[in-house]
């Protein structure tokens, strides 16, 4: 089961303050949380002020031990579940590493992470790294951002984007690419989707290359896409047309 995960806090560069935190289940079940925390202290930070305090519910405070317990119990965690039985669950984070160690610390220290709990969490940034930064896959960034349940809303998104895009992309058969750039018909022959995601490879392929790929043109798809086309095709020497 995976679960997507945010977090807001306070970080002074050495110690986190925890105020909210938001897991949102693959299915679409939520858990949402405030902690008790120094207000004086999230009050005194400029960002917190002014992008996470104003979203806060105002409903009960938890403390560490009582955010534990529930996150435990809707996650499925702890002694109930003995080794043989690991219920095979992935943390999902946008640039993680902040919320990871406040998750962490949640329940105490590094070895105090319930049983069944992963050791790490998988980082949505990473993942669209590695797949060279593609377009039209991160969504627009939520109305309530810095919301701790609309931004782990956003995540369960994007990680669904980004699935979608890798299958698309295993779908797309190298061959057609590479006969696309040798000998370019008319993009009438592909349906309208495969002909963007086509353009979109040809874009990142350029850009991979750090190369800009041509400005676009919104009135003429298939002139665009022949621009892209040829200066992929010039760079990496292929016959043009
Ligand atoms: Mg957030």
């Amino acid at each position: 089961m995976k679960y997507f995960l945010d977090t807001e806090f306070v970080e002074d560069g050495e110690t986190i303050m925890p105020i909210s935190l938001a897991l949102v289940r693959e299915d679409g079940r939520e858990l949402y949380l405030e902690f008790e925390f120094d207000e004086d202290k999230a009050v005194a930070h400029d960002f917190v002020r002014e992008n996470v305090l104003p979203h806060l519910r105002g409903q009960e405070q938890y403390t560490r031990d009582e955010a534990a317990r529930r996150i435990s119990m809707f996650m499925g965690l702890g002694p109930r579940h003995p080794a043989e039985s690991k219920p095979n669950i992935e943390v999902w984070a946008y640039f993680a590493d902040y919320d990871w160690v406040l998750f962490c610390q949640v329940f105490g220290t590094m070895r105090d992470l319930p049983k069944g709990c992963p050791r790490y969490c998988m980082d949505l940034m990473q993942w669209w790294t590695q797949l060279g930064y593609p377009r039209g896959v991160k969504p627009p960034k939520p109305v309530k951002a810095h919301d701790a349940l609309a931004d782990a809303d956003w995540n369960h998104e994007f990680y669904k984007n980004l699935s979608n895009y890798v299958e698309y992309d295993a779908s797309l058969d190298e061959s057609e690419t590479e006969q696309w750039l040798t000998d370019f018909r008319t993009l009438d022959e592909l349906d309208p989707a495969r002909a963007k995601r086509l353009v979109e490879d040809w874009k990142s392929r350029l850009q991979g290359h750090g190369v800009e790929p041509p400005e676009r043109d919104y009135e003429d798809f298939a002139a665009y896409a022949l621009a892209v086309r040829n200066a992929l095709a010039d760079f990496l020497g292929k016959s043009g047309l």
